[in-house]
């Protein structure tokens, strides 16, 4: 048996489609839904553990990704440089979990909250000063 995690990113168009129960029908595999979010573009974030055998976890992915799909490794990690970062709140929006989000409405301070990242990288593209960082 196999274990893989991974972050999918549908399009709105692909919202409705039963994607999580065609991967348990049709490729026998467990699907844990470890998280998932529709962004505000209306592009739907979900991150799931996929357990079965290493052949139908393979199958079951490249069938995903022929969905239209678009699957990440979820091997990555999503830092941030506390000494680039300005305060500037872009990040917030387009944060899928609330990874990132004011902590102290007084203070404004944005908080970064690894425990809720799911690595999808929005962040990265929307931080002006680039303190968001894929660490491989
Ligand atoms: S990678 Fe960035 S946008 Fe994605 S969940 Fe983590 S902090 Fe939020
Ligand atoms: S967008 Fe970048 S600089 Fe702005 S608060 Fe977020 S991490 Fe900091």
């Amino acid at each position: 048996m196999s274990e893989r995690r991974i972050v999918l990113h549908y399009p709105r168009t692909l919202i409705d489609q039963p994607i999580v129960s065609t991967l348990v029908k049709k490729f026998d595999l467990t699907v844990n839904i470890l998280r998932a979010s529709i962004l505000p573009d209306q592009e739907g974030v979900m991150v799931v553990g996929l357990e079965g055998t290493e052949e139908n976890v393979e199958k079951g992915v490249a069938w995903v990704e022929e969905q239209g799909v678009r699957v990440q490794a979820l091997s990555v990690d999503v830092v941030r440089d506390d000494e680039v970062c300005t305060q500037c709140g872009h990040c917030i929006v387009v944060c899928p979990t609330g990874a990132l989000r004011i902590d102290d409405h007084e203070s404004q301070y944005v908080i970064f909250d690894t425990d809720e990242c799911i690595a999808c990288e929005l962040c990265v593209a929307a931080c002006p000063p680039r303190a968001m960082k894929v660490r491989l």
